[in-house]
């Protein structure tokens, strides 16, 4: 199904051309249409698979007949967990936006970063990209209104409604008006199906993509079983004997990230760190390198787990194992979007070896085990 038949105006179906988006995702095809016809969609589609532009095309759509709205009155909310993502899918919003014959208003809100110029910039903005803490605070300073919210947007859907986020949540769905559309999107979907509907009121379209129906999985899995002490060894050998230029390493805390990226650093290989306890400014620094291919390793806490888009991202290392299986799923899935291929490597202590047949189990793979200890690392 071409995206001509998907409802989408002329405008935006050029945009789509310029970027070489010949064909719609799965989840597209089956999002937009549901999303113009105001429905409630639950959509859930494996990381990489377009669930951005499954709402961002729609959500133009709908707003570009919108009456003036009042100043400071958003249309739309779109909640995302991480400042990165906030800007990123601000990004995509952009890219289609500067296509159409009427520009539509959109700005990314997050903390980290002095807050006078997003209530400057909330002027005449439609669609409001957000991280929960920062909308509450340009809420109680009266920047922004969300009591004219058509569309909810949830991206990450299952993070947002976990339990780090629930009293922010909790505050920012009772500022609401109660006759929303909501679209709810993520990977992985949460066991507490019972809070989703609680916010999904109006009968909604559940989208939910099984990996089986895509294409081959692109990313192929495997382990190390290493001891401890000699995982910094054997990531260096790892990044010098596969040639690996850009390299994604997920580290268990902040701590542990700065120690890996330290140690890379001090064998010739350029690597930064990525974490909570970084500037906002060193964050964006970072990842824009990365992304742009300037920087050849990113160490990063599961903060930038979720939901970043890196073009052709080749290669994701997890350092340590996540606690949880969902964020290996979404770990992993940094690397093979949009068709590309990628090889995702995890480094298991012994400590971990119970917890790796665990992760394996909830994922439902078998992921193949090399032995790490017989490889001469200093070869
Ligand atoms: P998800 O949110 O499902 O993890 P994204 O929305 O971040 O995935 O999209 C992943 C990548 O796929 C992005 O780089 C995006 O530009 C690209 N992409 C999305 N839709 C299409 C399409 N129809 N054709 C080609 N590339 C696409
Ligand atoms: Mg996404």
């Amino acid at each position: 199904m071409p995206f001509t038949s998907l409802g989408l105006s002329p405008a935006l179906l050029k945009a789509l051309a310029d970027q070489n988006f010949t064909l719609p995702t799965t989840i597209q095809q089956e999002a937009i249409p549901a999303i113009l016809n105001k429905k409630d969609v639950l959509g859930i589609a494996k990381t990489g698979s377009g669930k951005t532009a499954s709402y961002v095309l729609p959500l133009l759509m709908n707003l570009k007949n919108a009456s003036a709205t009042q100043n400071r009155y958003v249309t739309a909310l779109v909640l995302v967990p991480t400042r990165e993502l906030a800007v990123q899918v601000t990004e995509v919003f952009q890219l289609f936006n500067s296509k159409l014959p009427q520009r539509i208003k959109c700005l990314a809100v997050y903390g980290g970063v002095s807050i006078n110029p997003q209530m400057m910039g909330l002027q005449g903005v439609q669609i409001l990209v957000a991280t929960p803490g920062r909308l509450l605070e340009l809420v109680e300073m009266n920047a922004v209104h969300l009591s004219n919210i058509e569309t909810l947007v949830l991206d990450e859907a299952d993070k947002m409604l976990n339990l780090g986020f629930k009293d922010e949540m909790n505050r920012i769905i009772a500022l609401l008006p109660k006759k929303r559309q909501n679209l709810l999107f993520s990977a992985t979907l949460s066991a507490d199906i019972q809070h989703i509907n609680q916010i999904l009121l109006h009968d909604p379209l559940v989208v939910k993509i099984e990996s089986e129906e895509e294409s081959v999985d692109l990313i192929t899995h495997s382990a190390y079983l290493i001891s401890e002490e000699k995982k910094g060894p054997l990531l260096r050998y790892l990044i010098k004997q596969k040639d690996m230029q850009q390299v994604l390493i997920f580290a268990s805390s902040v701590h542990q990230a700065d120690t890996v990226a330290d140690k890379l650093r001090k064998n010739g290989i350029d690597a930064k760190p990525i974490h909570s306890k970084k500037s906002q400014g060193a964050r964006t620094d970072a990842l824009l390198k990365f992304k742009s291919g300037k920087l050849r390793v990113l160490v990063a806490t599961d903060l930038i787990s979720r939901g970043i888009d890196i073009n052709f991202l080749p290669y994701v290392i997890n350092y340590e194992l996540p606690r949880s299986p969902k964020d290996y799923v979404h770990r992993i899935g940094r690397t093979g979007r949009a068709e590309a291929p990628g090889e995702a490597i995890s480094l298991i202590s012994p400590d971990e070896e119970h917890h790796f047949k665990v992760i394996q189990k909830k994922v439902g793979k078998v992921i193949p085990t090399i032995d790490g200890n017989g490889i001469s690392l200093n070869g």
